[in-house]
């Protein structure tokens, strides 16, 4: 069940700030607040979607399609395609998600370590 109150839905409401890096009619990105990497992105859709399975299996094809399509060209964005970077989502308790509408991490700036 989606919870209302978690902290990327309070952002898409505009209850809290964020440092935005690119908008659009279904997808906001912006700097995480706690980085990782030196370009450390988060992409959100502007549905109430708790995890990656829960966008891909409830959320219409257009609106899925378009969410990716953008995580794409905030890639071009920030012009990190030729020297690589790590799209990241975590799901649920074993994936270590803290918030609970899904998101995805765009990891680049420096080469990224290996889990482990
Ligand atoms: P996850 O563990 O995949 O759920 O990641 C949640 C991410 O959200 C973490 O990397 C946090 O640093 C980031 N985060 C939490 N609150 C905010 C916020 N207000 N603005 C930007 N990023 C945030």
């Amino acid at each position: 069940m989606y919870d209302e109150n978690n902290i990327f839905a309070k952002i898409l409401r505009k209850e809290i700030p964020c440092d935005k890096i690119y908008e659009d009619e279904f997808s906001l990105f912006f700097n995480d607040i706690n980085p990782q990497a030196k370009v450390h992105v988060l992409g959100i859709p502007k549905f109430p979607c708790t995890t990656f399975s829960d966008f891909i299996k409830n959320t219409d094809n257009k609106i899925v399609s378009s969410f990716f399509k953008s995580v794409q060209l905030v890639i071009n964005r920030l012009n990190i395609e030729k020297e690589g970077y790590r799209l990241i989502t975590n799901s649920g308790i074993n994936g270590g998600q803290e918030v609970p509408h899904f998101h995805i991490h765009i990891l680049a700036g420096e080469k990224i370590g290996r889990l482990r």
